[in-house]
């Protein structure tokens, strides 16, 4: 049986899919048939450095061969080390490892939840969230993901969870009341199209947070580590949150969550509270400190660089109706059915993402020059 009949045979159906990827090497990707793309995509903003990167190879390689996983029950290097330097370069205080996004977020809701119950005692639960949003697919991220069709079928959703309009302060006001403990937000809705924040909208659900003794929850699950032009975005906006979730590009290509917390909660979790098997595991905590250890301010000047470079190429693109997005997490609006569109550029050698009605653009922090033009050339050839 081929790769392709096999999957569709014994793997959940949950993802639409056509092409077996069989290596790569930095942000090129060969199929099993020999046939090269230029990865616009890195895996949905995970392999920050691209493929089979050597320096985050070697640093799990070594991992592996020392200790792979200690539970824990233990103090490891690895997870110390990596937590740390998080906190140095976030400001926040305190790290949960866990291993993907959508746990970091299910820590996010626990932690401001369980800060206003140790204050307030019960009641003060509710969470404001955005629609069309995105947040994960446990209950809870689910929950809190502001796109009702997702919720359907999943019935009954966790309560205490509403859902304000992006960039419409009133609309969060108006949600407020003396049973909300949070807000969350993503800087950028990424699943949602790629569609950023008002930093005025940002810096008023602060003020908001901080008048009512909410807790501010920033989901940078994509546009943390590197991605939004500065290591997370929520430095481009002028603001403390007290909850910052981060997963994605921050392993490098091995699962992790993050959930970093500020100084007003970095006590709320207590021994016995939150858990996790596999979260800090070494090998990957070990990979994410080598991703880390490289996003320098010499990396995040290029990638606003890179950033601008898409900006002003696509702009000349008849059916480019506009570009969205920070640093290398870009939207492109186009002329046309995105998903057709996407097809296309596969068929022509580069693979990129959508998100709803636009073509997604995540391609690895470090792509060289020379094929991000490539692949836009071939961007402009089907968009003229
Ligand atoms: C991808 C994503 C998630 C979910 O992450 P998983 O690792 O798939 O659980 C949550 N929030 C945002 C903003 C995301 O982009």
């Amino acid at each position: 049986m081929e790769i392709n009949e096999k999957s569709e045979l014994y793997l959940c159906n949950t993802y639409a899919r056509n092409l077996t990827l069989d290596h790569g090497k930095g942000s090129e990707l060969w199929d099993c048939d020999g046939k090269r793309y230029i990865d616009f995509s890195s895996g949905i903003a995970v392999n920050s450095f691209g493929v089979s990167d050597q320096l985050w190879a070697n640093a799990i390689t070594a991992q592996a061969q020392k200790l792979q996983h200690t539970s824990n029950l233990y103090y490891s290097a690895p997870a110390a080390n990596l937590a740390e330097q998080l906190c140095l370069r976030t400001g926040m205080s305190k790290v949960f490892f866990s291993n993907s996004g959508c746990e970091a977020n299910e820590c996010a809701i626990k932690v401001a939840r369980k800060h206003s119950f140790d204050k307030y005692g019960a009641g003060r639960y509710r969470i404001i969230t955005l629609t069309n949003s995105f947040h994960g697919r446990s209950m809870a991220t689910l929950s809190a993901t502001g796109q009702p069709t997702m919720h359907t079928a999943f019935q009954p959703i966790l309560s205490g969870f509403s859902y304000a309009t992006a960039n419409d302060i009133d609309s969060v006001y108006a949600l407020v009341d003396s049973h909300t403990c949070a807000i969350m937000l993503e800087l950028v809705q990424g699943e949602g199209g790629v569609v950023p924040l008002e930093k005025s909208f940002v810096q008023a659900a602060e003020r908001l947070c901080k008048a009512n003794d909410m807790a501010l929850i920033i989901d940078e699950v994509q546009t943390g580590v590197g991605r939004s032009g500065s290591l997370y975005a929520f430095q481009q906006f002028g603001i403390s949150p007290d909850i910052v979730t981060s997963a994605k590009g921050l392993g490098g290509g091995l699962p992790i969550g993050a959930t970093l917390l500020g100084a007003r909660v970095k006590n709320t979790l207590t021994v016995g509270s939150h858990g996790s098997t596999f979260g800090a595991n070494p090998v990957v905590c070990a990979g994410a400190l080598s991703v880390l250890e490289r996003i320098d301010d010499k990396l995040l000047t290029e990638i606003t660089a890179k950033s601008e470079l898409v900006k002003a190429t696509l702009s000349t693109c008849s059916k480019v109706k506009s570009v969205t997005g920070l640093g290398l997490m870009l939207g492109v609006e186009v002329v046309g059915d995105a998903s057709e569109i996407r097809q296309k550029l596969q068929d022509k050698g580069l693979l990129v993402l959508t998100a709803k009605k636009k073509l997604r653009l995540l391609p690895a922090l470090n792509i060289p020059t020379e094929l991000l033009e490539s692949g836009l050339q071939i961007i402009k050839e089907i968009l003229k």
